[in-house]
């Protein structure tokens, strides 16, 4: 084959192959390209600015994909520019969207590789190290961030997540409209979210912000009404909801250490039930928190205030919420359930913010759903250490909707 033809094989506009070498036990073909005679553009690689002249002439070894069977690998001749700004710079090249050895396109099969396989899988099938698969997707994730429009912010999310002994808490800020998280920062403090409306926002932006989804923490209140005080705050269904389910766990745990022998062993390993709504319980489940209630009948109150305390998000009408919401706590007289009555108090206290959920309606379950994919993203990358990859990563998921499992479920 002659080297023109395999410059139309290569497919770099502007550039040709002058010389090619094909191994046949190794599997291997390489091709060395220079510029086509009319391709005269220079470009500093720093600052972008055209340049015309050149200093010198180098090389580059670049991985490009495979041609059939074939490892594929460029040799590029590039130039080096004299730019007034940068000093002694190489050009920029289209193919070459980093330092590292591989070409714009290997990267982008490599990246898109990522969006459903764990960097392990894809490390295996392209023979590559793990750790340079990473880097290979975070570049590929950065050149979409760059490239794409922005929504403006509007609802916003804030929430706290876990990510385990070495992360500890993560402060996520996210957009209600759109489903993505917008930013990621460390610890859950009052400074952590003020770090978000400076650096991330303008005063213009802030001010556009209509309402806040954030749970019932002191920290993030303060912030918001410190940067955001034309926006509404809404204490949301899910973080309510969250904080039920931990007054049932207290009860579940009381119960537990209190009586031994045979109800211990019929309450261990109960707890994953206990947390999950009835309607989402398959029978043999419901059967068995059915014999576990007819013993105990604290749990089975504590089970159901729970299961009844969603239904306050039904009312569109702030009134009937408020009642609804009165009947509920009126419930808990003579029940002795210390964990629900503290909750109670909880509500009360935030009571504004509560019944703000009728006046703005901002979506339910995008927080939970980003939360969800989070967690997913975690568990199946086996940690993040770089919080910048993990936010990108989430947010080409919240844009390419490839795993809405929670909003789904929550829908
Ligand atoms: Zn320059």
């Amino acid at each position: 084959m002659r080297d023109n033809d395999w410059s139309k094989i290569l497919g770099w506009t502007g550039y040709a192959v002058y010389q090619h070498e094909i191994d046949e036990n190794a599997k291997t073909l390489k091709l060395w390209v220079r510029r086509k005679r009319g391709n005269r553009r220079l470009i500093c690689s720093g600052c972008g600015r055209r340049i015309g002249e050149l200093a010198d002439v180098t090389e580059r070894e670049v991985r490009d994909l495979p041609c059939f069977e074939y490892r594929s690998t460029v040799v590029i001749e590039l130039y080096r520019v004299r730019c007034p700004d940068c000093g002694l710079k190489i050009e920029k090249v289209d193919q070459l969207p980093s330092k590292a050895p591989f070409s714009k396109r290997f990267e982008e099969a490599v990246g898109e590789a990522c969006e459903s396989a764990s960097a392990r899988r894809v490390a295996v099938r392209f023979r590559l190290p793990e750790s340079t698969v990473r880097a290979i997707d975070l570049r590929y994730l950065e050149r979409w961030s760059a490239g794409r429009r922005k929504p403006a912010l509007r609802q916003m999310g804030v929430d706290e997540i876990y990510l385990g002994k070495k992360m500890k808490f993560v402060t996520v800020v996210s957009n209600l409209e759109t489903g993505e998280p917008l930013w990621f920062g460390r610890e859950r403090r009052k400074e952590t979210l003020d770090e978000f409306f400076r650096s991330q926002l303008s005063e213009r932006q802030r001010g556009r912000i209509e309402v806040a989804c954030v749970d019932m923490w002191k920290p993030f209140q303060l912030s918001i009404e410190d940067w955001a005080p034309g926006c509404k705050i809404v204490y949301d269904k899910f973080h309510i909801l969250q904080h039920a389910n931990q007054a049932v766990d207290e009860v579940r745990r009381a119960e537990f250490f209190r009586k031994g022998g045979a109800l211990r062993e019929l309450v261990k390993g109960k707890r994953w039930m206990l947390l999950t709504r009835w309607v989402n319980l398959c029978d043999s489940d419901k059967q068995m928190l059915n014999e576990l209630f007819r013993i105990n009948r604290k749990l089975l109150k504590a089970y159901l205030l729970k299961e009844s305390l969603e239904r306050l998000w039904n009312y569109i009408y702030e009134g009937a919420m408020l009642r609804y919401l009165q009947s509920w706590i009126d419930q808990l007289r003579w029940q002795r359930l210390e964990p629900f009555q503290k909750l109670a108090v909880m509500l009360l206290d935030h009571l504004d913010g509560i019944l703000n959920y009728c006046r703005v309606k901002p979506p339910l379950g995008v927080v939970e759903a980003i939360n969800g994919n989070i967690k997913t993203l975690v568990r199946r990358g086996r940690g993040y250490k770089n919080l910048r990859y993990l936010l990108l990563k989430a947010q080409r998921m919240a844009a390419t909707k490839t795993e809405f499992v929670a909003l789904r479920k929550a829908a």
